[in-house]
């Protein structure tokens, strides 16, 4: 959260960017109601569980096949987290009433497992609130130009750091071929093999991160510029009418503190205010199977036994009333 922009990191101003067809109106009057109980937004986590046990159930087969089917998998898991990757890069031009589709980075990637195409659809519908640049503070006295001047100066993506420790002496290959395979140890053993390939992989998706965000960043300060410059007019880009009512109605998210321009989505049971990175957090517990009374003359039950159509996955709870 050290890299959200304060008013000291406000640059230069942008004056008389154009307004085009963006949409000005009508959002202020649209309260959105984050249900908090919308179970899709964290859909995955119920596959998971019924794909682990049928793993478990896959051991009983031959070893072979078993891991062959590992190693499809390892690397399924490495597209995935790759397509999800690609989806939190922050666009300027994919927004949403001043907002953006993708998160301004206040979580690490990690934390960032949400169902990406259902959120931006839900954002896209006006049913959840987009991701806002967020302010360390705001000040009330603020006048409507140093407001305007403050967001023209914002990022778009939360920075990254650029040499991380966990990622030092790996080696990164050519990060446009997607097969690492060649800069992993063969002497190593199976099993350091695949901690070394595991660590690559992450190493490198860091780095293209950073280098898709970089690349957006760089096309978002170009376009303004020639706004700015009387070189073209860009619809994507907020007029300072919208700039300034959004940061001027915002509110501080109770979950991150931080400065969200409004409105904000409102939990349905308690109308508290969240913002919609902290939503995207609210995960789902691991599923279940229904609770049965123990007779304590049979044996106890093995889970991985069951049909996993039984497994019960119970909605969130609100982080506010925890209901
Ligand atoms: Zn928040
Ligand atoms: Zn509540």
């Amino acid at each position: 959260m050290g890299n959200t922009p304060t008013k000291l990191d406000s640059g230069n101003s942008t004056p008389g960017v154009a307004s085009g067809d963006y949409d000005n109106d009508g959002y202020k009057s649209r309260s959105r109601h984050a249900s908090l109980v919308n179970g899709k937004l964290n859909g995955n986590s119920n596959t998971t569980s019924s794909y682990s046990s049928r793993q478990r159930a896959h051991s009983m087969f031959d070893k072979m096949d078993h891991d062959k089917q590992k190693r499809k998998s390892t690397k399924e898991r490495e597209h995935s987290k790759e397509i999800q990757a690609r989806g939190l890069v922050v666009k300027y031009d994919e927004n949403c009433d001043g907002g953006f589709l993708a998160p301004f980075g206040c979580y690490g990637f990690d934390k960032l497992d949400y169902n990406i195409v259902m959120v931006k659809r839900l954002i896209v519908e006006r049913k959840l609130a987009p991701f806002y640049t967020p302010l360390q503070d705001f000040d009330e006295s603020w006048s409507r130009e140093e407001i305007i001047k403050i967001v023209d100066g914002l990022p778009l993506h939360a920075s990254f750091e650029d040499n991380i420790e966990e990622f030092e002496d790996i080696p990164l290959g050519d990060l446009n071929k997607p097969n690492f395979d060649y800069l992993v140890d063969k002497t190593l053993t199976k099993k350091e093999q695949r901690r070394q390939h595991s660590k690559i992989f992450k190493a490198r998706l860091y780095r293209s991160r950073l280098i898709w965000q970089e690349t957006a960043n760089e096309t978002f300060l170009e376009d303004k510029m020639d706004v700015r410059l009387g070189k073209s007019k860009n619809k994507y880009l907020p007029s300072d009418d919208l700039k300034y009512s959004l940061y001027k109605n915002g509110t501080e998210c109770p979950i991150c503190f931080l400065y969200i321009p409004g409105p904000l989505n409102y939990s349905k049971c308690c109308q508290q205010p969240i913002c919609t990175e902290c939503f995207v957090q609210i995960k789902r517990a691991e599923p279940h199977f229904p609770h049965e009374e123990v007779d304590p003359t049979k044996p106890i039950s093995d889970d991985s036994i069951k049909d996993p159509n039984l497994l019960i996955s119970e909605p969130p709870n609100c982080p506010y009333c925890a209901t």
